[in-house]
C-alpha cells in the first residue's frame, strides 16, 4: 500500500489530522481553552490575537497518534507499517512473522522488526481501552453468568510473590456474551497462591454488570456471595475441580444462605 494511500485511510478513521487542521479536540490553547492553528511556520498558535500561546507540538497533526514520538524525533513515519502490524495482530502473528508479513521491500528485517516491537506495544493499548470499554458496558440479562478470577503473569520481588496481570471474567452461558475486568496486583507471602478476592474489589464490578434475571456460578470463594447479593446463585461450581455450573438446585429466594 502506498504512503498517501495509507494516510488517507489513517486520517479517514480518526488516527490521526489533515496536516493543516489538526484535529481541534486534540490540542486546545491552555491559557483560554480555544481552538490553535498551525502557523507559517508550522508552530501552532492560538486563534485569538491578543493570546501569545505557542506550543511546542512541532507535528500537530501527529499528536496524540502512534506515530507522534517518531514524527518529533524527526525520523520518517510509517502509516502503512502501522496498518499491516495490525492485520498481522489480527492473525496473531508472533513478533517474528508479522515482520516478515509487514516489511517493505527495502526495508532490513531487523528494522522491521523494531517497527513490529513498537506498534505492537501500541496496537495492545488500544486493544486493552477497547476491552475495558466493552467490559463497563456490558450488562447480563436473564442468563447464567460465571464468573472467575485469574491472571497471566507474576514474579517474586525479594520473597514475596507479585500476582500481576489479575483478571475478572464474566461468560454468559446462554447467550455466550463475556467481559474482562482488569484487576490491582496483589501481594502474598512467600509461596502462597494469590490471595482471595475481597468483597470490596469484587462488589461494583459484579453490581454494573449484572441485570435482571441473572443467575450467577461462582465457585466457593466468600467474596462472591456478599458481592452478588441480589441475584440467584448456582451453587456447586468448584473451579479447583473443573465443574463449571453444573446442572445444580437453584436457590429459592435471592441471597438465601447455602
Ligand atoms: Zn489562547
Amino acid at each position: 500500500m502506498p504512503k498517501q494511500k495509507a494516510r488517507a485511510v489513517l486520517i479517514q478513521q480518526g488516527v490521526i489530522g489533515r496536516i493543516r487542521s489538526p484535529p481541534r479536540e486534540r490540542i486546545a490553547c491552555w491559557n483560554r481553552g480555544c481552538f490553535m492553528k498551525p502557523q507559517r511556520d508550522n508552530l501552532l498558535r492560538c486563534v485569538h490575537d491578543k493570546c501569545t500561546v505557542r506550543s511546542r507540538v512541532n507535528q500537530p497533526h501527529l499528536a496524540y497518534s502512534p506515530f507522534y514520538a517518531q514524527a518529533s524525533a524527526g525520523w520518517d513515519v510509517n502509516y502503512a507499517g502501522l496498518l499491516r502490524t495490525c492485520y498481522c495482530l489480527g492473525i496473531k502473528a508472533a513478533n517474528d512473522q508479522a515482520a516478515h508479513l509487514s516489511r517493505d521491500k527495502d526495508q532490513s528485517f531487523r528494522s522491521a522488526q523494531d517497527m513490529v516491537h513498537l506498534f505492537y506495544k501500541k496496537h495492545r493499548v488500544v486493544l486493552a481501552y477497547a476491552e475495558k470499554i466493552h467490559a463497563s458496558q456490558e450488562v447480563f440479562q436473564d442468563d447464567i453468568v460465571e464468573v472467575d478470577t485469574g491472571r497471566t503473569s507474576g514474579k517474586t520481588v525479594g520473597g514475596s510473590r507479585h500476582h500481576q496481570r489479575r483478571l475478572l471474567a464474566l461468560k454468559g452461558r446462554l447467550q455466550k456474551t463475556w467481559a474482562v475486568h482488569s484487576l490491582e496486583t496483589k501481594i502474598s507471602d512467600g509461596k502462597r497462591g494469590s490471595p482471595p478476592e475481597t468483597k470490596s474489589e469484587m462488589t461494583p464490578l459484579l453490581q454494573g454488570s449484572l441485570g435482571k434475571g441473572v443467575v450467577v456460578a461462582p465457585d466457593s470463594a466468600h467474596a462472591w456471595r456478599a458481592a452478588a447479593s441480589g441475584h440467584a446463585r448456582l451453587t456447586g461450581v468448584s473451579h479447583l475441580r473443573k465443574i463449571y455450573t453444573p446442572a445444580s438446585r437453584l436457590q429459592k429466594k435471592p441471597g438465601q444462605k447455602d
